[in-house]
């Protein structure tokens, strides 16, 4: 064990220089040649195949994996790219042990999938290593369409509507395109700046302009784009992080754990990125788990997840839950937060209160109980901030704290469409958010086109 993980407070440093590659390097190392036709072998190529059912982007996934198999990556990123053109990014963080890989036959029967995710990633990864592009702009329409956030819903929508010989403008607030792609997903994840290569890979078809820096509801406002642009589909995702409602929790040292990680993906030197000692992690979902196991990797001596209900309830799948504990970070449940205790303005515990189900309601029982803790991060929900959206002197319609779309995603306005987090109704996925952007587009083209 390094020396310097005894270092108390939150410091940069903790492990030794040459641990932080380690540490840090690719979750699912990609698949060779061999390996992926190997694994392509596995696949029975069902007919009505439930791997497929499961996928949001519905890519036609025995086709893909017969496509490997039969020596021919190239087709097999394209029967990808047809429904999913993030499908690079998707095949490294899709939570697949809870959607295609789950129902795969071979888990049904044997416990072990088809390794569908790893599959996917072989044949994108030869595809964008050739620059192979498989798609070209229709003739230009004339039609200009404003796509507001680069995440994975807008760029989806773009790259959609740019096949369609629209021209479009993409308005992104943050320096970077990307979205969570490149300031959320954990770092182990998406490893060798995989994010960027993407944005650049899904805007060469052309048509497609991005303007950084450029915030809606600061820069311009929602009227004044659907008065100069012929559509308008927002892409926000989510910008608020929800309260700890805990006494205490502006203390030094208490951060929101998506800030944590967005700092950490943005670092080009994650032995001067601080951590903390003892870290304490509040919340039950896939952030939780990669502020945990991240802070973990960066040399934090004890990280402690407290979720407030049961294992059964976690967002987090067993598998990164599994993740979780293979690092090394302990998962507790039923605590809830009530207290941060600091010392001269800087946090030193937390006292959870034990929680129980009351009939079929939560309740704290009163039992409190004290972690020593130099780092807490809250990773209790994002929420959708309406903000951006007032000032345009329209007001559109919300469901749930989120944009109420209809099934082709088209919001209360006229020419405005939604899709990804911002919307109501959605699971919170990148497949999700680009399945939402591909479907608007579609729908965008059919009103301006017909
Ligand atoms: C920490 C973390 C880890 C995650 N890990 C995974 C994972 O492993 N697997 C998975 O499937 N999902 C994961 N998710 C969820 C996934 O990242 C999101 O569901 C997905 O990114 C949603 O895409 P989106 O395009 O809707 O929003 P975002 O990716 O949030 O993109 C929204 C874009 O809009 C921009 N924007 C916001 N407001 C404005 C404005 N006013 N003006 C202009 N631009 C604006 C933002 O800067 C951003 O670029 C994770 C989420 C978090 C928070
Ligand atoms: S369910 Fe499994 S075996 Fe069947 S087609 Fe899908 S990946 Fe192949």
């Amino acid at each position: 064990m390094a020396e310097g993980l005894f270092k108390e407070g939150i410091v940069g440093g903790r492990l030794a220089p040459t641990q932080y590659a380690e540490n840090f390097s690719d979750l699912h190392p990609a698949l060779d040649h061999h390996e992926a036709l190997v694994e392509s072998d596995r696949c029975y190529f069902c007919y009505d195949a439930p791997c497929m059912q499961a996928c949001p982007t519905s890519i036609d996934i025995p086709m893909f994996i017969r496509q490997i198999s039969t020596g021919n990556p190239i087709g097999s990123a394209k029967t990808i790219f047809d429904q999913n053109i993030l499908g690079g990014m998707c095949a490294r963080v899709c939570p697949t042990e809870t959607l295609c890989e789950e129902v795969c036959v071979r888990e049904v029967a044997e416990g072990k999938p088809v390794q569908i995710g790893r599959l996917q990633r072989y044949a994108t990864d030869v595809a964008m290593a050739q620059g192979k592009q498989f798609y070209q702009r229709a003739e230009p329409t004339g039609k200009k369409i404003a796509v507001v956030g680069a995440g994975p819903a807008g760029l989806a929508a773009a790259h959609r509507l740019a096949r369609h010989g629209h021209e479009v403008t993409i308005l992104e607030a943050r320096p970077k395109a990307g979205g969570l792609n490149e300031y959320g997903i954990a770092a182990y994840k998406s490893t060798d700046d995989f994010a960027q290569a993407e944005v650049d890979y899904v805007t060469a078809i052309g048509g497609i302009t991005t303007e950084n820096g450029k915030a809606l509801g600061r820069d311009y406002h929602l009227a004044d784009l659907a008065a100069s642009y012929d559509a308008v589909f927002l892409g926000l995702g989510l910008a608020g992080v929800n309260a700890l409602r805990a006494e205490g929790e502006d203390a030094s040292g208490v951060s929101n754990a998506v800030d944590f990680i967005s700092t950490l993906r943005q670092s080009s030197d994650l032995a001067g990125l601080p951590v903390g000692r003892r870290v304490v992690v509040i919340g039950g979902g896939m952030t939780a788990v990669d502020a945990a196991v991240q802070s973990k990797l960066l040399g934090a001596e004890e990280v402690t997840i407290c979720y407030r209900r049961g294992q059964e309830h976690m967002n987090a799948s067993g598998f990164e839950q599994d993740l979780a504990a293979a690092n090394g970070v302990v998962i507790r449940h039923w605590l809830q937060p009530k207290q941060v205790i600091a010392d001269g303005g800087k946090v030193v515990a937390i006292e959870l209160e034990y929680t129980a189900m009351k009939g079929d309601k939560l309740a704290g029982t009163g039992e409190i109980v004290r972690l020593a803790a130099d780092q807490v991060f809250k990773a209790i929900g994002q929420s959708f901030e309406p903000a951006a959206l007032n000032g345009s002197g329209v007001s559109i319609a919300m469901e749930g704290g989120r944009i109420k779309v209809d099934g082709e995603g088209r919001t209360s306005l006229a020419k405005v469409w939604a899709g990804g987090d911002c919307i109501a109704g959605g699971d919170d996925l990148t497949v999700s958010a680009v399945a939402q952007g591909r479907d608007a587009a579609e729908s965008i083209n059919r009103a301006l086109i017909g």
